[in-house]
């Protein structure tokens, strides 16, 4: 099989181990540089270039599109759907889940617990939207945050107000969530490869850190999940259209509630805490799926 990987860093660790355990089960992976991609979008074929050749005979396309370059990252995803080549994660399920709002949106509508969270335009209705997280502490966060940046818990109604107003006085959206404390400081993230949970690792935050990220301080460790979490997980999964994902979930006292689903999540933690070959099962996931023309929307929508 020959795979292209979309990447800009061919050293992180999460490309370097997809690129050795292809290699070891003896497909072809090309490490490509998103955004030195080009394309014809208005011819009938579609094609890509990079570095002045054009891009032929992928079976399999695996994006690792960076969060801030999405909009150019999905454009080229795209266009490699276009061309019949199946991706790991298609586009329109990358878009869905790189937008924190409409996911949220889409689990509700599928029934999956979510810890309570509002949004509003208007920084007139803080009161109300308060009000309707279930009052301090709440968890403020920006829509377009990444790696726990932007995102606040606000002890008191006043710092609350504050926060909310600032950062509508910034211009940025925001999502206002119920605390959920119960949780510790810790999140479970369970990796989803192909409707099945194949690895899950609990985080800790640092000493004092209600954030759990590993990019924030946090460690990591595996645990056994439960089953109810193992389903939320899957359902989270199908839910966005995600072949392959990272579902981070809170245990609160009313069941999981889930927090994200990460469409390029990292090997790394996921590797180390739990021994288990993650990368090895996502290329034995594209072994068994990838054929051409299996791309469900074809670079639609
Ligand atoms: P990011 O996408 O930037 O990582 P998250 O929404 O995942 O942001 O939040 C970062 C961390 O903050 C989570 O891993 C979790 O530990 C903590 N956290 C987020 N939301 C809540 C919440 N509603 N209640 C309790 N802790 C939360």
């Amino acid at each position: 099989m020959k795979i292209a990987m979309l990447a800009r860093n061919p050293d992180l660790y999460s490309h370097k181990r997809l690129k050795e355990a292809a290699e070891e089960r003896g497909h072809q992976l090309d490490i490509i540089n998103t955004l030195r991609c080009y394309m014809n979008i208005a011819s009938r074929r579609p094609e890509i270039f990079y570095n002045g050749s054009k891009l032929e005979g992928y079976d399999a396309v695996i994006p690792r599109i960076g969060a801030s370059i999405t909009f150019y990252g999905l454009a080229v995803l795209r266009q490699f759907e276009m061309m019949g080549v199946y991706p790991l994660n298609e586009s329109v399920a990358i878009g869905r889940s790189r937008d924190k709002l409409r996911s949220m949106q889409l689990l509700a509508r599928d029934g999956i617990g979510l810890p309570v969270t509002t949004f509003a335009h208007d920084p007139k209705m803080t009161e109300e939207v308060l009000k309707t997280a279930g009052g301090a502490p709440v968890v403020i966060k920006l829509l377009e945050g990444t790696q726990g940046i932007g995102v606040v818990l606000a002890d008191t109604e006043r710092s609350a107000k504050s926060v909310i107003e600032a950062f509508r006085g910034a211009n940025v959206n925001i999502l206002v969530q119920e605390f959920i404390k119960e949780a510790g400081g810790t999140d479970i993230r369970a990796f989803v490869v192909g409707g099945k949970v194949i690895a899950s690792m609990k985080r800790v935050g640092a000493p004092g850190e209600f954030r759990s990220n590993l990019h924030r301080g946090g460690s990591a460790e595996m645990i056994r999940i439960s089953p109810e979490e193992r389903s939320t997980a899957i359902r989270a999964a199908k839910s966005m259209g995600l072949n392959v994902c990272g579902v981070d979930m809170l245990r609160s006292n009313h069941g999981p509630v889930v927090m994200e689903v990460n469409s390029s999540p990292g090997l790394q933690g996921m590797e180390m805490a739990t021994g288990i070959d993650v990368a090895g099962k996502i290329i034995d996931f594209l072994m068994k799926n990838a054929q051409a023309g299996k791309t469900k929307t074809k670079g639609k929508g």
